[in-house]
């Protein structure tokens, strides 16, 4: 799961982006607001947590403007503004949420699983042989023994398993796993793909992470 911070103060975006990060989610920071509409208009983002007020285009022009292009990714407002006029304006904008500065990370972090929640008819437990992986409980199993991963790993076989059977390429492996400032070294897709399948005990017989040479990867029972 990918995510933009458009926030000009350093000190919160900094803040934000390791505490993210240390909950698996990819991190990219815009410290104004026409590189932070650039960005969001990629398209490559889960969720956007946008600052009100910003240097060049406002958090909430930003929503309203990214509103007409994505319906379903969730939006998060953080300001300083509390009248309830200016809340609302703010969900009016297309925002699904909004927090006030100064918060505490725990309840943003609340937040912002609640907004990437899987919605009904999706699951939050993956399965890929006797290999399970809930995003609600960030745990593994592999059979009955809990494997413990790094935020890293945890975060590239949920990619893996979320897009089982689908051939995934190591582009789009780096963009949803890793952010916008990771060198484009692939090899370390590698590293982390070996150290996976050393944790997860995979058995000659269980090739649940098969390499498409000068593609990607793909998770599939085999
Ligand atoms: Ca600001």
């Amino acid at each position: 799961m990918r995510i933009l911070i458009v926030e000009d103060e350093p000190g919160i975006s900094n803040f934000l982006k390791q505490g993210l990060e240390e909950e698996s989610y990819a991190v990219d920071i815009a410290e104004e607001g026409t590189k932070g509409l650039q960005l969001a208009l990629s398209g490559e983002y889960d969720l956007l947590l946008l600052d009100w007020m910003l240097p060049g285009v406002s958090g909430i022009e930003i929503c309203r403007l990214f509103r007409k292009e994505y319906k379903d990714t969730p939006v998060i407002i953080l300001t300083a503004k509390d009248t309830v006029d200016e809340t609302v304006f703010g969900l009016q904008s297309g925002a699904n949420d909004y927090i006030k500065k100064p918060f505490h990370f725990e309840e943003l972090l609340e937040r912002i699983k609640v907004q990437l929640r899987p919605k009904s008819g999706e699951h939050s437990i993956f399965i890929l042989g006797d290999i399970t992986l809930n995003t609600a409980t960030h745990q593994v199993f592999k059979s009955e023994e809990e494997i413990s991963l790094t935020q890293k790993e945890f975060a590239l076989l949920e990619y893996l398993m979320r897009n089982k059977g689908i051939v995934c390429r190591r582009t789009r492996i780096i963009e949803s796993v890793w952010d916008i400032h990771f060198e484009y070294n692939t090899g370390v897709i590698d590293v982390y793909i070996n150290a996976l399948r050393k944790k997860l005990k995979l058995g000659e017989d269980e090739n649940y992470i098969q390499t498409v040479r000068g593609v990607g990867y793909i998770a599939k029972e085999v």
